[in-house]
């Protein structure tokens, strides 16, 4: 039995991660047709079967398809998500009423714990985004054999507020938005009110906001569990991986911490990161 965490896509072409624990299986956002997320899944060897949960963070369109919802009502898998998000599902796709009327679709509140299983636990965080609301998720677990574990995972935010450092202090696994490079932002070229609104406070957190999140949470744990970094959502006109991971990466060995940082791409899956073997 064993926790394992893969990033499945991220990125504003598509979003979604597997977590898995004792063979439990919580994808955190859908935002990919349902066969290409079959097809993620099994070149890491798994497939929908192994989908037990469906986690949703906020109704932007790369963090949920229909297709994807239609599978999930086909396989009864439970969705959570906020009652907020729900208004938003329903005006752009047609699969988020059945699933509903179906009874698979779980309300969660804000800071408020929720079961998974009798295992697992999740606590939504509010984050600051463009789309109203959206969470990051710390998510705590207890192994068959009696291990704890926890993760966070914060894709789609213009800053970290105060509680998810509270919230993210301790846990194994951080998947944390490394969206652009500011300069590389600010001279795109892009529209200027994109790139205000990507650098906004609702907007999406740059490498450096990043990494000084993380400097911080690793000075702050009494006693560091951390031991995995993933970068998630990747800018692919304002960002370059070799740039995240090297901003990052100064930081890490700064303080000498023994963590292993993965840089999630679009286009293919992470490597396997065991959180507990
Ligand atoms: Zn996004
Ligand atoms: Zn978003």
């Amino acid at each position: 039995m064993s926790v394992t965490f893969h990033t499945l896509a991220s990125g504003s072409g598509g979003n979604s991660a597997l977590l898995r624990a004792d063979g439990f299986g919580v994808l955190i956002d859908v935002g990919l047709d349902e066969r290409l997320i079959a097809h993620r899944l099994a070149a890491i060897g798994f497939g929908w079967r192994d989908v037990n949960a469906v986690l949703l963070t906020h109704a932007h369109s790369d963090h949920w398809t229909d297709l994807s919802l239609g599978q999930i009502r086909r396989l009864s898998v439970p969705f959570y998500c906020h009652p907020d998000h729900e208004p938003a599902i329903n005006r752009y796709g047609g699969e988020f009423e059945p699933l509903r009327k179906a009874g698979l679709v779980f309300s969660f509140q804000q800071s408020i714990p929720f079961l998974l299983n009798p295992l697992i636990t999740v606590t939504p965080i509010r984050v600051p985004h463009d789309s109203e609301p959206t969470f990051g998720f710390r998510i705590d677990g207890l192994t068959a054999a009696g291990q704890e574990w926890s993760v966070g995972y914060a894709s789609d935010l213009g800053e970290v507020p105060e509680e998810l450092f509270t919230a993210f202090r301790e846990v194994d696994l951080l998947a944390l938005e490394f969206n652009h490079d500011e300069t590389m932002q600010r001279n795109s070229g892009r529209p200027r009110r994109l790139i205000q609104r990507v650098l906004g406070a609702a907007g999406h957190l740059s490498n450096t906001q990043a990494t000084e999140a993380v400097r911080r949470l690793l000075m702050e744990s009494p006693s560091p569990r951390l031991r995995h970094v993933v970068q998630l959502h990747l800018s692919k006109d304002c960002n370059k991986p070799l740039i995240a991971a090297t901003t990052a990466q100064k930081m890490i060995d700064e303080l000498k911490a023994p963590v292993r940082l993965t840089t999630a791409s679009q286009n293919s899956p992470s490597a396997t990161l065991t959180i507990v073997d």
